[in-house]
C-alpha cells in the first residue's frame, strides 16, 4: 500500500490524513491490561476473575517500545498523549515511563499535552511522582459520590473517600486541571448526577457525563441504559442553568457546557446519542502494541512486531503512515443492528 501524504508541514514533518480528511491528533497509549477494580460495565468480576490470562509482561511494551512508537507518531501530527489501560497506575515504575514521554518535542512550541485517565485509587501515592516526571494533568473515573453505588459499579467495593483523596492529591500536586469521568447507566448511577455536579461545582474540577457505550462484549450493553446527552443536560440545566459553549480543540470529545453563574463547566460525551467520528483525531496503541484506529475496531495492526523486527524509524514511519491513510472507521455513525454481533475488543484490552 503506498501512503499518500498530506502537504509537508513548517516542522518539516508529513502529517497524514485518513480517507475521510481526518488527521492523527491524539494517541491513547494502553501501559496495561490489568485493573484493580471490576466494574460492571468494563471487566465484570464474572467473566475477569482471579482464573483470567492477563498478558505475559514479554508481549506488553516495554517502556523503550512505548517511547519509540510515540515519537513518531508525534512525528506523524499527535499532539497529545493520553496513558491509560487497564488501571495505568498499576504498571510498574510509570513515572519513568512519564519522564520519557515528557521528554518528545511537540508539534506546538514543543509542548506536549500528556495526560492520563486513572480510577484514581493509587493517585495519593503517584500523584506527585507523576507531576515531577512532567505528567501535566489527569482525568479521574469516578461514577458516584455514594459508596453503595460506586461500591456496586465498581466491583470491588472501593470506597469513595480514597479516590476523592486521590483527587485532592493530583491538585495538590498541581496536575491541573483535573477532569471526572463519570459514566452513567440507567436505573444504577442516576440518582448520582445532581450530587457528582454539585461536588465538582464546589470543588473546581470538570465533570464529564459518559453515555453508556457498547465497548466489548461482557457488559451485556442494551440501548436502555443509556441516559442519552440531551436528558442529562436537562437534569443538570434544571438544578443550575448552562448554556453552550464551543470545542476547545478540535476533535474534543465531550460537549461543554458552562454554568450561567460562572461557576464552571460540565461535558457531556454523548458517543451513542450523537457520534461524533466525523471529528475523531484518535489512535490508540494497546499494552501488546497493536494499533487500533477506532474503539470500536474489530482488529488491530501489530506495531509490537513491526518494532521489534525493523529497528529503523523510517519503516515505522511508513508502517504508521499506511495504516492511518487507510482508515475509513467511522463505527458510531453507523451503530445499528446490522454492527451489533461485530466481533469488538473489549476497552480495557485496547485501551478506553
Ligand atoms: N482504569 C482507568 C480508569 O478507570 O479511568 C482507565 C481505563 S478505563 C477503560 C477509561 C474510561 O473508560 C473510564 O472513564 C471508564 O469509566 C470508561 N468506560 C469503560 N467502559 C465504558 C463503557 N462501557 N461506556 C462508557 N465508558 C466506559
Amino acid at each position: 500500500m503506498t501512503a499518500s501524504l498530506a502537504p509537508v508541514p513548517a516542522s518539516g514533518a508529513s502529517h497524514p490524513r485518513d480517507l475521510l480528511g481526518r488527521p492523527m491528533r491524539d494517541l491513547r497509549i494502553s501501559v496495561t491490561d490489568r485493573c484493580n477494580f471490576r466494574c460492571t460495565y468494563c471487566m465484570p468480576k464474572e467473566i475477569f476473575g482471579r482464573d483470567y490470562a492477563f498478558l505475559p509482561h514479554d508481549q506488553i511494551l516495554t517502556f523503550e517500545e512505548i517511547e519509540r512508537v510515540a515519537r513518531t507518531f508525534v512525528r506523524l501530527g499527535a499532539e497529545k498523549l493520553r496513558i491509560t489501560g487497564g488501571e495505568p497506575l498499576v504498571r510498574r515504575n510509570l513515572p519513568d515511563l512519564i519522564a520519557m514521554l515528557a521528554a518528545i518535542e511537540g508539534p506546538v512550541a514543543g509542548e506536549l499535552d500528556l495526560t492520563l485517565t486513572t480510577n484514581g485509587s493509587a493517585l495519593r501515592a503517584l500523584a506527585k511522582p507523576l507531576a515531577a516526571a512532567g505528567l501535566r494533568r489527569v482525568t479521574v473515573s469516578l461514577d458516584s459520590l455514594d459508596d453503595a453505588v460506586f461500591g456496586a459499579m465498581n466491583g470491588i467495593d472501593f470506597p469513595v473517600a480514597r479516590v476523592l483523596d486521590g483527587v485532592d492529591a493530583a491538585l495538590e500536586a498541581g496536575l491541573d486541571p483535573v477532569k471526572i469521568n463519570m459514566v452513567v447507566r440507567r436505573g444504577v448511577n442516576e440518582d448520582s448526577v445532581l450530587p457528582m455536579a454539585a461536588w465538582a461545582r464546589d470543588t473546581g474540577v470538570t465533570l464529564r457525563f459518559i453515555e453508556y457505550m457498547d465497548v466489548g462484549h461482557s457488559n451485556g450493553w442494551r440501548l436502555e441504559e443509556v441516559v442519552p446527552a440531551a436528558e442529562l443536560a436537562a437534569t443538570v440545566g434544571a438544578a443550575w442553568p448552562i448554556e453552550p459553549i464551543g470545542p476547545a480543540y478540535r476533535g474534543e470529545v465531550a460537549d461543554r457546557w458552562q454554568y450561567l453563574d460562572g461557576r464552571g463547566e460540565v461535558g457531556i460525551i454523548s458517543s451513542v446519542t450523537r457520534p461524533f467520528c466525523g471529528d475523531c483525531t484518535r489512535a490508540r496503541l494497546s499494552a501488546e502494541g497493536q494499533f487500533y484506529t477506532c474503539l470500536f475496531a474489530v482488529r488491530g495492526h501489530d506495531v509490537r512486531g513491526q518494532v521489534r523486527a525493523d529497528p529503523s524509524d523510517e519503516a515505522l514511519t511508513t508502517f504508521l503512515t499506511d495504516i492511518w491513510t487507510g482508515r475509513d472507521d467511522r463505527y458510531s455513525e453507523l451503530r445499528s443492528a446490522a454492527t451489533n454481533n461485530l466481533p469488538k475488543i473489549e476497552m480495557f484490552a485496547m485501551g478506553g
